[in-house]
């Protein structure tokens, strides 16, 4: 089952992702980890993708969609995964159903989180992520059990570097400019679903599990 996870930044996406990927057993697929674990191993890849990210800005498609298949292609991808900020533009939408088709297959479903920007902003000042395997905590939504602190790995929880106020609203606009046009694209394709990422996150689960069956 291959399952694409759209929304805003700070929607919810990873929050959800998490949760699908222990539930069905799928490996959880994020291209924004990807680069966070490149910049901090001081690869080439990393110091090209973080001149992006510090500005809000995407990545370039070319490189995505390289990392992405290069990342899919593992062993572990071979009965499906949950994509989590792939893809953002049309383009890179068009290189993952031109890659799945080549294997004979296509995407099952794309779950849109809808929230507002309003509440965006409020959610990202919050966010605070493991600087070692990437578990999501919010300070007020999403505590963990000992206040920086993992509860999963016991890492240091740190706020993103791209999770700064103005970085955010040029998030929200690129967002809004490259990204949201993917919704009438999997409208398109028959398979969008769109969950209400404003309510409890057990309760935005639950209706992803509706769906997902
Ligand atoms: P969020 O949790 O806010 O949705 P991510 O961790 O998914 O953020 O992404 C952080 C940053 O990494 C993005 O702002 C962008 O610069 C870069 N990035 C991640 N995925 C992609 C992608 N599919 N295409 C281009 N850039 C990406
Ligand atoms: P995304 O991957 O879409 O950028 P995250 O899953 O990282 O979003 O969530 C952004 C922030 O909002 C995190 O601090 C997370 O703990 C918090 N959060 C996620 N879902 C909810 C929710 N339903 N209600 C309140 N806060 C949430
Ligand atoms: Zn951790």
């Amino acid at each position: 089952m291959v399952i694409i996870m759209l929304g805003a930044p700070g929607a919810g996406k990873g929050t959800q992702a998490e949760r699908i990927c222990a539930g069905y057993s799928l490996p959880h697929i994020s291209t924004g980890d990807i680069f966070r674990a490149n910049i901090k191993g001081g690869t080439e890849l990393g110091k090209e993708a973080k001149s992006y990210m510090d500005r809000g800005e995407l990545v370039p498609d070319e490189l995505t969609v390289r990392i992405l298949k290069d990342r899919v292609s593992q062993d572990d991808c071979a009965s499906g995964y949950v994509l989590d900020g792939f893809p953002r533009t049309i383009p890179q939408a068009e290189a993952l159903e031109a890659m799945l088709k080549e294997q004979g297959v296509s995407a099952d479903h794309a779950i849109d989180v809808e929230v507002p920007d309003e509440n965006i902003v409020r959610r990202m000042g919050g966010r605070r992520s493991c600087q070692n395997c990437g578990a999501i905590y919010h300070v007020e939504y999403a505590k963990p059990a000992k206040e920086g602190i993992c509860d999963k790995c016991g890492g240091t929880l740190v706020i993103r570097d791209d999770d700064k106020d103005e970085t955010v609203r040029n998030r929200l606009k690129v967002y809004h400019e490259q990204t949201q046009p993917l919704i009438d694209f999997y409208k398109g394709r028959g398979i969008l679903k769109e969950v209400d990422g404003t309510q409890d996150p057990d309760k935005v689960f639950e209706d992803i599990r509706a769906i997902l069956g």
